[in-house]
């Protein structure tokens, strides 16, 4: 198949004041990197999150290696992350001149694996001078980072409570759960630190960029500073330590102020996608839908099945192939992290799960737009596809 596929993986639902708010960049002259859409995304972001600070980045991957930073992860910590996700947050782990250690996925929620996380605390790590260090390597745990996949919030309380006896902060990796909800409370809510991307795939997009958002004030001021080359006087242009050129522009923000003026009709819109495939094809035999916990609402950002290989008669990459020659675009997820060459020697508590689910999991077109009939397309292809 040549050319872009007849229905894509995920594509931008541009329905809103998308175009006016970028005309109005062109017509007061703000297209970079200051400008009133920056603040304006940023005050929004922290209202609907009810978040007290939110600083705009360049990207989600900026994101991530600031909010590192400002919670005082170092080089040589360790610091606790999904093995089951986009490699972003590693490679962030990484500029900080820490090390991932890689946990599980948990099978009930595709989410990092909370027991394992107790457990390393109850039987590696030992407490030394108002630390938690890994007894073997000495070295001190720096963060846990959970990276909440799918649209599906992790499992916040246990983890948090963790996260307090030993003295660790949570940074949530909210970009996938934007939207969704633990126990009533937004994700990007439910850690210390939540880093968010608004790349083109994602549930709201601003062509690329992303943002930091907490309660923490200093860590908010220092994010800012961080991300603006660390700019002590403008004036004399003085900068007080290294940073980094980490900011939106204007052209940017506009584009994510109207996409965050509806997120909810595109949560709902997602929402909806993901009961229309459970319900054309969630009988199907050999195939089930990603679970969706009782404390959990998802943002179903993708809408992903499992495949099991012997009641469905073929493997998700067959299915794949078949659904790519009617033009339906699917995705597998991400080669767990413990197994991925980038990352090769870090250590992983666990890590069969995630290689189940990677295996078998297949992520279906999920656009916030996506037209009905797509949709009985898209099922009828994985239908036909099984009786060959
Ligand atoms: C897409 C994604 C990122 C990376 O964001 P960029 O804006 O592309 O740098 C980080 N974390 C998760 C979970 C993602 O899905």
């Amino acid at each position: 198949m040549t050319g872009a596929p007849r229905i894509p993986l995920c594509i931008p639902l541009l329905a809103g004041n998308e175009a006016r708010y970028l005309n109005e960049c062109v017509e007061t002259n703000f297209v970079s990197s200051v400008g009133p859409f920056v603040d304006r995304f940023e005050t929004t972001m922290a209202e609907t999150l009810g978040a007290r600070h939110a600083v705009a980045t360049s990207s989600g991957t900026a994101a991530l290696h600031v909010a590192l930073l400002v919670a005082g992860v170092r080089p040589g910590d360790l610091v606790l992350v999904s093995s089951l996700t986009f490699i972003a947050p590693a490679n962030a782990i990484r500029y900080v001149g820490a090390d991932p250690m890689f946990v599980d996925a948990d099978a009930a929620t595709w989410q990092i694996d909370v027991n394992l996380v107790s457990q390393f605390f109850a039987t590696r790590c030992e407490r030394r001078g108002g630390e938690t260090v890994d007894k073997k390597s000495g070295r001190r745990i720096g963060a846990i980072l959970p990276v909440d996949i799918l649209g599906h919030p992790v499992d916040a309380d246990p983890l948090l409570d963790l996260a307090r006896t030993h003295g660790v902060p949570v940074i949530e990796d909210a970009t996938e759960s934007l939207g969704g909800r633990y126990k009533g409370r937004p994700a990007a809510m439910l850690g210390d630190i939540a880093c968010l991307s608004f790349n083109g795939n994602k549930l709201m997009t601003s062509g690329g960029g992303g943002m930091i958002v907490t309660d923490n004030a200093d860590w908010a001021r220092r994010a800012r500073h961080l991300t603006t080359q660390a700019k002590a006087d403008p004036r004399e242009s003085i900068h007080d330590e290294i940073g980094f050129n980490y900011r939106l522009t204007n052209i940017q923000a506009a584009l994510g102020v109207a996409q965050l003026e509806r997120l909810k009709a595109l949560v709902a819109a997602k929402r909806r996608v993901a009961a229309r495939y459970q319900d054309l094809c969630g009988a199907v035999p050999g195939l089930s839908f990603m679970p969706e916990a009782t404390w959990a609402e998802s943002a179903y950002w993708l809408s992903t099945v499992l495949v099991d290989p012997v009641l469905f008669g073929m493997d998700s990459r067959s299915l794949q192939g078949c659904l790519a020659e009617k033009g339906i675009e699917t995705r597998p997820l991400w080669q767990p992290l413990h197994l991925s060459p980038a990352h090769r020697g870090a250590d992983v508590l666990g890590g069969s799960v995630a290689e189940n689910l990677w295996s078998r999991a297949l992520s279906l077109p999920s656009s916030a737009g996506i037209e009905r009939s797509e949709l009985d397309a898209v099922c009828a292809a994985i239908t036909g596809a099984r009786q060959g």
